[in-house]
């Protein structure tokens, strides 16, 4: 079973497209169901996640069908035109934004159109990490590493050429061919990560990128999508994912989630959704991640584990797996914390038991030792045997 799986062979050539673009469906409304009521992206509790007052747009983008769907949904916003979504320099830089951070988040979006669509192989939390349909996020994780991609502040910008991710995507599933043997990412199916630089449920609560992404899942036997979330939305219990779509809740002790996770869904509420996303043709999954070493770390994630236990319906243990993954931290991002949030950090930055390592960017990331870490993976899996057996763990590290 090969950890990784070939690298580079699929490229985004046309020629050898399964699927013609009038197969795929995109830049429709969402189509929910006829008994549905009000949808919840325009409730009270997603207005407060998500109450947009200047929306920065690449002309082209706000142009598109998918831009205009969004900036229709929030008519009162400013719209500032900016050449790239990539150079805002009053959104982007870490300076002077620090206090200003989580209302940016609420108040700002930006939309772009994604120009290079890459598929990189993976071979850990999936087969493959597919282009995403935003990159940002509207919640303010204090360990998160989504937004060192544009600066701290960074809102969530929406991709609004969403068919042309879809159509890669069609092409790099059809260039695969069938999946040749299992692996712990799926036994039968190629998996794409959606979610790498944003978190779906929240990007559903703009667009309809993510709704149309299932909807194309859903027609491709040989491959799953995946993500990983923080939040409850509802509405994606609206679509039709067939079984298609692996989404992860992410899990943690509810007393870290309180101090960590800002502006998620209670992790309660989460354990709580799986059932229904069950029902509604997802496949549930749960990373349990991260796992931060602090006193009595322990005990919290057996509590949580046997919550789980409890509460979970027998039809969602049947076909859970999960992932752990301990905490990695970054030196830049403590700085930072400590400027917004600096409790955070009494538990996040633990020098007596982590070591540095430049990563790629030259930033320093900052991990638990080996030793430490190697402990602590063996003890969450000991955990997981004694209190929620049922748990496949798919890997752990
Ligand atoms: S929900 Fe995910 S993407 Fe959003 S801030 Fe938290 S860790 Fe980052």
């Amino acid at each position: 079973m090969p950890a990784h799986p070939p690298a580079g062979r699929p490229d985004d050539g046309a020629e050898d497209a399964l699927f013609g673009l009038e197969d795929i469906d995109t830049g429709q409304a969402s189509r929910a169901r006829a008994d549905a009521g009000p949808l919840f992206r325009d409730s009270p509790t997603a207005r407060r996640l998500l109450s947009v007052r200047a929306i920065f747009a690449e002309p082209a983008a706000a142009a598109s069908p998918r831009g205009r769907q969004i900036l229709a949904r929030y008519p009162d916003a400013e719209i500032v035109p900016v050449a790239s979504h990539w150079r805002i320099p009053d959104l982007h830089g870490n300076e002077g934004n620090v206090e200003r951070w989580v209302r940016i988040k609420t108040e700002t979006l930006v939309l772009g159109e994604k120009k290079t669509l890459a598929t990189r192989p993976n071979g850990r939390s999936a087969d493959w990490i597919a282009p995403g349909p935003a990159n940002g996020c509207a919640m303010a994780c204090a360990y998160c590493y989504v937004p060192r991609r544009k600066g701290y502040a960074n809102p969530i910008t929406v991709f609004t050429n969403i068919e042309r991710t879809i159509a890669h995507l069609s092409r790099h599933i059809a260039r695969l061919g069938p999946k040749p043997e299992a692996n712990q990412c799926d036994p039968t199916a190629w998996v794409y990560d959606i979610g790498e630089n944003s978190d779906c449920s929240v990007d559903a609560l703009i667009s309809d990128n993510v709704a149309d992404l299932v909807r194309a899942f859903a027609r491709w036997p040989a491959a799953k999508a995946s993500f990983a979330t923080k939040f409850v939305n509802p509405d994606l219990l609206l679509l039709d994912p067939r079984g298609r779509t692996r989404v992860r809740f992410s899990l943690m002790p509810q007393s870290d989630s309180k101090l960590l996770d800002i502006r998620t869904s209670p992790v309660e509420s989460r354990i709580a959704a799986a059932g229904d996303f069950l029902d509604a043709g997802y496949e549930v999954h749960f990373n349990l991640s991260p796992v931060v070493l602090r006193p009595d770390w322990e005990r919290d994630w057996s509590l949580l584990l046997r919550h789980m236990d409890d509460v979970l319906p027998a039809r969602v243990k049947d076909q859970a797996a999960a992932e752990v993954i301990m905490l990695t931290h970054n030196k830049d991002l403590h700085d930072l914390n400590l400027g917004w949030h600096p409790r955070a950090e009494d538990v996040l930055w633990r020098p007596g038991v982590q070591q540095a390592k430049r990563s790629e960017n030259g930033s320093w990331n900052v991990r638990y030792r080996g030793e430490v870490k190697a402990e602590a993976v063996a003890t969450m899996r000991a955990l997981v045997a004694a209190h929620a057996p049922w748990l496949r763990i798919r890997y752990a590290f």
